[in-house]
């Protein structure tokens, strides 16, 4: 079982959703958690309230501003003093088809999900790993996804940023290896949050569930157990891995 007692854990977007799913994870295995949020504070303090224990706290940034990023960053080092495990979990979602988009609504649509997605992470990697290395190692979990092999013909720079993601992921646990900061990915599937909303509305969802041999879309949970596991100790010699969390939708060797 995790132990995060003595842990301090910043989770990005974890208002809602996955990340909100890793922030009551993390909580309930004894961490302290730093929870990012966008613009929703409502939500942020209605997570905030559900998570057990205490001296957890919500920190606003749009993670798609470098600027407000550092300042994120410091303001939880300055509250927790140290952060040992990060997870870049904002993102968004549009879609962007090739041929049905004119070109400013495609290059716009690049701009924000690539500086979103990709940028974001980066950023934030960026800024707590300087803190993990002086501190003398941490943990950092990017949540990619599915599409970055199966692809999205329809949002094809959502695939691209989370591709993106993926070699972010790898880069960084080679540089950061030697100073025991240890990075993974974790690429789910369909995970039924808000993302996930306007597919469950249509006929096809039936289908979208059918694509495992499970029968069914992952959770938030399913999730967050995962990165929780990822974020334990032991974990180190699957540094720089990429873990499938698909339910044998798509398979890749
Ligand atoms: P969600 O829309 O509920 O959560 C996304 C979170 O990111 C929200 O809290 C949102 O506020 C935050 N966010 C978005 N833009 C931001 C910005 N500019 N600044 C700060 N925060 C911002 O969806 P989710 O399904 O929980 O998604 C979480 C992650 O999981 C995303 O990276 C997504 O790409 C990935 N993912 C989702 C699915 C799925 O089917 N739901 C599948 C694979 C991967």
């Amino acid at each position: 079982m995790s132990d995060f007692h003595g842990q301090h854990i910043l989770i990005t977007g974890a208002s809602r959703g996955i990340g909100r799913a890793c922030a009551l994870a993390f909580a309930r295995l004894g961490g302290r958690v730093a929870l990012h949020y966008h613009t929703n504070r409502t939500a942020a303090d209605e997570t905030l309230a559900r998570l057990e224990g205490s001296g957890h706290l919500a920190v606003a940034a749009d993670i798609a501003d470098g600027d407000a990023v550092e300042r994120m960053v410091n303001d939880v080092m300055k509250a927790f003093g140290r952060i040992d495990v990060l997870v870049n979990n904002a993102g968004i979602f549009e879609e962007h088809p090739p041929l049905e988009t004119d070109y400013a609504g495609w290059r716009s649509a690049w701009s924000r999900i690539l500086t979103t997605n990709l940028v974001g992470a980066a950023n934030t990697s960026y800024c707590v790993s300087r803190h993990m290395v002086a501190a003398g190692g941490g943990k950092i979990i990017m949540v990619s996804s599915r599409t970055a092999f199966r692809g999205k013909p329809e949002a094809p720079a959502y695939a691209a940023s989370k591709a993106g993601l993926n070699a972010l992921g790898q880069n960084l646990a080679l540089a950061l290896a030697p100073h025991n900061v240890h990075v993974y990915v974790v690429a789910p599937g369909v995970v039924e949050t808000d993302m996930a909303a306007s597919d469950k509305a249509t006929p096809a969802w039936d289908a979208i569930r059918q694509q495992s041999p499970l029968g069914r879309v992952a959770t938030p949970d399913d999730v967050a157990h995962t990165v929780t596991f990822l974020a334990a100790a032991g974990t180190e010699m699957l540094t720089g891995g990429i873990i499938d969390l698909n339910g044998a939708s798509y398979l890749r060797t």
